[in-house]
């Protein structure tokens, strides 16, 4: 249904990635007459939201982000009955990490502390257990059975459908200029003028230019990621169904970089195998600004971990894209009522992280925009911990 210059809605949703879909889903379902609006046509691939898979996983070192994973996997697990296709492949998860192993203890206590299978593994290990990979004695490993990858795409277009289905209005190609606070917002777009009770902003890069005219800024910075797809040379090693997505926590080498991937389901002779960091860029509509060759360093630096871990795969990537991440300074996401004007919140920062949890923060968003009880902690996610030096981080 087409919405038309004046009308009224409960919510206003600012931006259609993964969370602003996720968010607006929740609330159609919930039955709030509910606007969604994106800027680009869809599907678009110029936010942080498009591509083939993403890791969903349990282990993380911080147990109120593993907390949210018990429920963000039931959520998925919904949409995907609904939506009546695969979404997410459990083929197992592996944090490699190297002496002294703090992460990696924390990420096994948090995953066994939510009920889930995690083993501890030792370098010589995992090499039997998955002959794809070439670990060091030193290096240790947390293997989560029940984490894997989910679709990304597949699983954007799920919750924007299901948000049409449960009665929502979502508008494409259609830009927020300007947004005037009040007890009745005022949204003004590049074709129309809407009014809404609540506001919630997802604009994930271009999060700080919605923001401009309500007078507050996050301290985002946009990082240019490569994405990196190399050939596999021995396939039967790297197989979807015998080998599972991994993450190096410990920094690579001197650089202060993680590196991450998984098999391909799509594409069988590849792998992916991506640093978490990138080139940052100023501007989200000038992605490709920056000269191109500041990348190279982080493809060099994962193909010397290719040669050094990797025996099958050649270590000169056959594909590359781009994505963008929005990171605040402690990588943790904002998920926050705006300081001053409680009807709009604002959900941003996140990162190399955000699309596991989706469905979560979706509910969460909601639940701070209609002013109910928030089911998780949100303190470490609060906009004032950038400002107040008492921040309890
Ligand atoms: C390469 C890469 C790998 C990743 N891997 C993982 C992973 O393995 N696991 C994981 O959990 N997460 C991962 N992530 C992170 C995850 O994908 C992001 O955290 C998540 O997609 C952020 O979504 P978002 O909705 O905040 O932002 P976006 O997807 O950028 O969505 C924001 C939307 O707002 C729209 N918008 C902006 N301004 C306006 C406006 N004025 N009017 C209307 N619309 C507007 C934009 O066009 C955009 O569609 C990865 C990210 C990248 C880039």
């Amino acid at each position: 249904m087409m919405a038309m210059t004046g009308d009224l809605f409960d919510v206003c949703v600012v931006g259609a990635g993964v969370e602003g879909s996720s968010a607006a889903r929740y609330l159609a379902s919930w039955g709030k007459n509910t606007l969604l609006l994106e800027q680009f046509p869809l599907p678009h691939c110029r936010g942080s939201s498009h591509g083939q898979s993403r890791l969903v996983r349990y282990g993380y070192s911080q147990s109120f982000l593993t907390a949210v994973m018990p429920e963000a996997f039931e959520m998925w697990s919904d949409i995907e009955k609904r939506a009546g296709r695969t979404l997410i492949r459990r083929c197992g998860l592996l944090t490699i990490e190297e002496p002294p192993y703090d992460d990696l203890s924390r990420v096994i206590t948090n995953v066994r502390g939510v009920g889930q299978e995690c083993l501890q593994l030792t370098g010589d290990e995992i090499n039997k257990r998955f002959p794809g990979l070439s670990l060091s004695s030193s290096e240790c490993g947390a293997f989560e059975p029940r984490s894997g990858l989910i679709q990304a795409d597949l699983a954007l277009t799920a919750l924007r459908e299901q948000f049409v289905e449960f009665g929502g209005t979502l508008h494409d190609a259609e830009k927020v200029l300007d947004i005037q606070p009040g007890s009745i917002i005022s949204i003004k777009t590049n074709k129309n003028s809407y009014r809404a009770k609540r506001v919630i902003i997802t604009a994930g890069p271009w999060t700080n230019n919605v923001l401009r005219p309500l007078g507050i800024q996050i301290p985002l910075t946009l990082q240019r990621i490569t994405v990196c797809y190399w050939p596999v040379l021995s396939p039967h090693l790297y197989s979807p169904d015998k080998f599972p997505g991994f993450i190096f926590s410990s920094p690579l080498g001197n650089k202060n970089m993680h590196v991450y991937g998984f098999p391909m389901f799509e594409y069988p002779g590849l792998i992916k195998i991506c640093p978490h960091a990138g080139v940052s860029i100023e501007d989200a509509d000038n992605r490709e600004g920056p000269s191109r060759g500041f990348d190279q360093n982080y493809i060099d630096s994962v193909a010397e971990l290719i040669k050094a871990r990797f025996p099958g795969v050649k270590p000169e990537p056959s594909i590359t894209e781009s994505c963008i991440y929005s990171v605040t300074p402690d990588h943790l996401f904002v998920m926050d009522r705006h300081p001053e004007y409680k009807n709009i919140v604002i959900g941003a920062g996140f990162s190399g992280h955000g699309f596991k949890m989706a469905p979560v923060v979706g509910r969460i968003l909601t639940q701070m925009v209609l002013g109910e009880k928030v089911s998780y902690d949100v303190i470490p996610f609060r906009l004032s911990r950038f400002t107040s030096p008492k921040s309890s981080l």
